[in-house]
């Protein structure tokens, strides 16, 4: 068997921002993962398949070598600690900020001062805990999967650390960011040692999702 080159994305946001950047790598899917529910896409191309799989997966498909090359955001890698992989190119998809939100009309200030506890819910508990480290506040993390946004509307926490884009979800639920953590974006990920190995196939790759971002900046 020629050697196969395994591209781990994820469903969503990543996968639509994706599409243009495997096109002008001449990259284009046999299917739409939103229809099939095939995990193994295969591409036009009979050497490269994508492997579909959960955003914060990602980084451990291509840690591991399941995958050659995959794109994460920031804040997954990030908690993820980017153990065994080459991090060449911000692809300026999916962009968002990591934020402190919390009900409209609490006292971030009185509460997040020395000697007082604040409660934070959160998918990212290592980025959280990283922010309120330096800035000297103490915390207790809770950790969650999702709707962090009813954390604070029903007494489990006193604020979260999210994702924000547009502010509409915070603003449907009566909650208002006050804090800016990091400003995201997705990242192209390579295993280390397949960079090595699989260079011919992956290198084009590369080169041209280079040349997309380029072009589109
Ligand atoms: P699910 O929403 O199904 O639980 P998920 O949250 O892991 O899955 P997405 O919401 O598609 O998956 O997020 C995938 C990535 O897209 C995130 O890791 C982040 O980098 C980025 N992202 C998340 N929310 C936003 C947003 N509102 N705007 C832009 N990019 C975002
Ligand atoms: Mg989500």
């Amino acid at each position: 068997m020629s050697e196969q080159l395994t591209i781990a994305l994820s469903k969503g946001r990543i996968f639509d921002e994706t599409l243009p950047l495997l096109a002008v790598a001449g990259i284009v899917p046999a299917e739409d993962p939103e229809q099939s529910r095939k995990l193994i896409i295969a591409t036009n191309r009979e050497q490269v398949r994508l492997v579909i799989v959960r955003a914060t997966d990602v980084p451990t498909y291509v840690q591991y070598g399941a995958a050659d090359l995959g794109i994460a955001g920031k804040d997954v890698l990030t908690e993820h600690g980017g153990e065994g992989l080459y991090q060449p190119l911000d692809l300026h998809i999916a962009r968002c900020r990591m934020m402190v939100a919390v009900r409209q009309g609490f006292d971030y200030q009185a509460a997040s001062q020395p000697g007082r506890r604040l409660r934070v819910a959160t998918k990212y508990p290592d980025i959280a805990a990283a922010h309120f480290a330096a800035k000297g506040v103490h915390v207790d993390i809770i950790k969650l999967y999702g709707s962090m946004e009813l954390a604070p509307l029903v007494g489990l926490s006193d604020a979260i650390v999210d994702l924000v884009s547009t502010g509409g979800t915070l603003k449907a639920n009566r909650l208002e960011a006050v804090e800016h953590i990091a400003d995201i974006s997705s990242r192209l990920v390579v295993n280390k040692a397949a960079l090595k190995t699989k260079y011919a196939l992956l290198e084009p790759v590369i080169q041209a999702f280079a040349r997309a971002v380029a072009s589109d900046t």
